[in-house]
């Protein structure tokens, strides 16, 4: 099992890296620079090679990179949208440089030019991302709760893009517990749910599940993470999760309000669920 939290990076990779370990974990996300935008931090190479030699010591998978909210490919604004597709190839050679395979990046919100709209600039703007990919890298979609315009939450529109971009291999996708409440899908039937990723998106492509509980209700579309057990989600539907067969295979991030002690008790009661599964 692959298990981590969102750590910050801003001590350096090899800190978030012990930082990690004392969690429990294995993996972890990081964002690539300010989550508000700005400069990118100089990538400190010794510093790189000191983590690697961490993680390859202690068993770790992939890690996880996470762009900032600032990126929408579907913004009415012009600038907007060149911003981010310049800062998202930026991120892409950045995470080459670490080693790091995966870049989470939010649909986008279409600002009310429509969803059909707010959708063709996002796949305009992946094509034009992808055609300059690194090969060792891949964008991840994240789904979305549909909070006022956010695009991408749904599987179908997540297919959309994706059938849009002709299935480029660079293209992935990343779901998110609370996400999928909050634009309406039940986790708690668990079965149903795995059937709809079978028959829209395909089990392949999911490659990262973001694990938070939901502050507010099914169909609510707000966003907001809760703890395990303090959200509307429960210990039960995180059990059905997390010791799933076909969950087995994505990585695992947890992004609730918490600290590091409250994320190493997470972990801790993620790997109890699994073994007792
Ligand atoms: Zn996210
Ligand atoms: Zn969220």
């Amino acid at each position: 099992m692959q298990i981590g939290a969102h750590v910050s990076i801003s001590k350096g990779l090899t800190h978030a890296v012990e930082t990690t370990i004392k969690m429990g974990g294995n993996t972890f996300q990081f964002f690539t620079r300010n989550p508000r935008g700005g400069k990118a931090r100089e990538l400190d190479t010794a510093d790189i090679k000191k983590a690697d030699h961490l993680m390859e010591k202690n068993n770790f998978g992939k890690l996880i990179a996470h762009a900032p909210y600032v990126y929408n490919l579907a913004s009415v604004k012009e600038n907007v949208r060149r911003f981010s597709l310049l800062t998202l190839k930026d991120d892409l050679i950045r995470i080459k440089e670490m080693g790091v395979p995966y870049l989470v990046v939010h649909v986008g919100s279409h600002g009310g030019q429509g969803e059909e709209k707010g959708l063709e600039l996002v796949m305009e703007g992946l094509k034009s991302v992808l055609k300059e990919i690194p090969e060792e890298t891949q964008i991840l979609l994240e789904g979305m709760a549909g909070q006022g315009t956010e695009l991408g939450y749904t599987l179908e529109q997540l297919a959309q893009i994706l059938q849009g971009c002709d299935y480029h291999p660079g293209l992935g996708v990343c779901l998110d517990s609370c996400h999928l409440t909050g634009a309406g899908y039940d986790l708690a039937d668990f079965t149903k749910f795995k059937e709809q990723i079978e028959q829209i998106l395909g089990w392949d492509k999911l490659k990262v599940f973001h694990l938070n509980d939901s502050l507010f209700p099914l169909n609510s579309r707000r966003d907001r993470h809760a703890k395990w057990g303090e959200g509307y989600l429960g210990l039960e539907t995180l059990k059905k999760i997390v010791s799933d067969k076909a969950m087995e295979q994505v990585v695992l991030i947890l992004e609730t309000p918490n600290d590091d002690l409250g994320y190493a008790q997470e972990i801790a009661l993620v790997r109890e669920m699994k073994k007792r599964q």
